[in-house]
């Protein structure tokens, strides 16, 4: 099975893209999502997390968000070391998940691809592109973040420019019709190439 990568920075429009290739019948693992529901399924997660944080990293049997976020906004070691312990398990998850999937091509889609090796499992990548500003625009419009909060997840990602060297499509997500055409694009090349 042909593996996509999907990535881009906080705001890029990731989401977006990985709906528009779900609407071309492509499916899609969003590793944040699947992270999100092995960190409140998985025991072993919870026990390495509370190894790693302590108790109050699960509060009544659930995911203490403001306390885990407290914690690695303050200290980028522990940020690695949580990614250390819910990416393998994320890794086996989509092995799993990616032998039941019948198409010419998957996509996986994460925010941290290059940073934490990913990419390198992938046959493919796509990374979504717009400037940081609008980025941050973005984000402020969808949730109840912080200029700063925003700012400091940007910090613990690669810049565009050092993805887009080692991307072999790019998608810069501006007017979403533009963005929606690049998207049926590099689909009917990703076809090409499988052909
Ligand atoms: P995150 O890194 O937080 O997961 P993401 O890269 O997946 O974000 P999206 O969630 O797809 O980004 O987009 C962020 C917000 O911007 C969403 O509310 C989305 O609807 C909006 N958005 C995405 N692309 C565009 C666009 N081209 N024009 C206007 N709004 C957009």
């Amino acid at each position: 099975m042909i593996i996509v990568g999907l990535t881009g920075g906080i705001g890029s429009g990731k989401t977006t893209v990985a709906n528009m290739f779900i609407e071309l019948g492509i499916p899609i693992y969003i590793a944040d999502v699947e992270a999100k529901k092995l960190m409140k399924s998985s025991k072993v997660i919870k026990r390495e997390l509370i190894q790693l944080f302590g108790t109050n990293a699960y509060s009544y049997g659930k995911i203490n968000k403001a306390f885990l976020a407290d914690k690695i906004f303050n200290d980028k070691d522990l940020l690695v070391e949580m990614n250390a312990v819910i990416h393998p398990k994320v890794k086996t998850h989509f092995k799993k998940w990616i032998k039941i999937q019948r198409s010419l091509y998957v996509i996986y889609e994460a925010a941290i691809l290059f940073e934490n090796g990913g990419y390198k499992e992938c046959n493919y990548i796509i990374t979504v592109t717009a400037p940081e500003t609008v980025r941050i625009q973005r984000i402020l419009q969808r949730d109840n973040s912080t200029k700063q909060s925003v700012r400091a997840i940007m910090v613990n990602q690669w810049n565009d420019a050092k993805k887009v060297k080692l991307s072999h499509f790019v998608i810069e997500n501006k007017e979403l019709s533009q963005t929606a055409k690049q998207v049926k694009n590099i689909h009917q090349k990703i076809l090409e190439k499988l052909t």
